[in-house]
């Protein structure tokens, strides 16, 4: 493991990777988690792994250690102790408090029939409700039209994605209140990903383009909380033959840990950084090494759409 920087400061690059631990590591997540251990390692960052353990239903037992043994074993070392969501409850739990308190939090009953009926974006209907807190509820975030006292937002988040480049999205419209605590009384993903980015100094975030989608929402949770956002980049999906994004869903392999060279030189492949030949039959480190020593984000444009991306019949 490389050794963390001894300052107090916070350091200028920390990026992460940061798994669900619903299955073993696969081309796809390989792939994220390369793109941005090498952005970090070439900017001379750090980088962490957060185990995002908070959906205990949606988990395979074994799988975040056998997540981990494959990391390990692409030589993808990360810095510091590997963080635990489902440690970190209490952190939550007081930002949960926080948010409450500005008056930005408001139970939510409606069904996912109701969701679908509002055409899949959540119209705020609560926010006015007198809701029977005895029955099950969630509890939401105000993204707009919030109260006094609280950074307003622009009705637009804009940024501009490092790979992806300039986005926009309005948080009214196309977004909607998130949900922070569910029904089940589990904390959202969303709400974990932003204090934990905050509480990890996260400056960058690479990670697939399936999360491209939630990058707004993220980033008005860090403003609301006062927080400057990191930057994100998004690495295009691997797909299968099917078209589908490989995930635990869709049945893809795990990785053979016994061929991570080729696995890391496949992944370059797929991400457009063009490794020489000679190097897909060679030892995980060379290959990573290489990938740090030449990695190319620019490269990586353009690989965004569907048509163009690998599939696993290409590794
Ligand atoms: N845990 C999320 C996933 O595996 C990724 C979260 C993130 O990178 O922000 O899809
Ligand atoms: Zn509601």
């Amino acid at each position: 493991m490389n050794a963390t920087s001894a300052s107090s400061l916070p350091p200028s690059y920390v990026g992460r990777f940061a798994p669900s631990p619903t299955g073993p590591l696969h081309f796809g997540s390989l792939v994220s988690a390369l793109a941005s251990y090498a952005h970090a390692r070439a900017a001379g960052g750090q980088w962490l792994v957060r185990m995002e353990d908070l959906d205990p239903p949606r988990e395979q037992p074994g799988a975040k250690d056998a997540i981990l043994e494959s990391l390990d074993n692409h030589g993808l070392h990360w810095d510091g102790p590997v963080v635990y969501q489902s440690q970190r409850l209490e952190a939550y739990a007081h930002t949960l408090e926080q948010l409450q308190q500005a008056g930005l939090v408001y139970p939510c009953t409606c069904t996912r029939d109701d969701l679908r009926a509002m055409g899949g974006v959540y119209d705020g209907r609560c926010r006015q409700r007198e809701v029977d807190l005895s029955q099950p509820h969630a509890l939401r975030l105000k993204l707009y039209d919030v109260p006094p006292g609280v950074p307003t937002l622009p009705d637009v988040c804009q940024f501009d994605d490092l790979i992806q480049g300039p986005q926009a999205q309005n948080l009214r419209l196309e977004v909607g209140d998130q949900i922070i605590k569910r029904k089940d009384g589990l904390f959202s993903y969303q709400l974990a990903v932003v204090v934990d980015d905050i509480a990890q100094h996260i400056s960058h975030v690479v990670r697939g383009s399936d999360l491209l989608e939630v990058s707004a929402r993220q980033i008005a949770l860090f403003q609301l909380l006062g927080e400057k956002p990191p930057l994100y980049g998004h690495v295009p999906l691997a797909l299968n033959t099917q078209g589908q994004k490989l995930s635990k869903q869709s049945h893809a392999p795990a990785l053979n840990d016994g061929q991570a060279g080729a696995n890391l030189w496949h992944a370059l492949v797929f991400l457009n950084q063009s490794p020489p030949e000679e190097l897909a039959q060679a030892p995980a480190d060379e290959v990573l090494a290489w990938a740090v020593s030449h990695w190319r984000t620019p490269a990586i444009r353009g690989l965004s759409k569907p048509e163009s991306q690998a599939t696993t019949e290409q590794r």
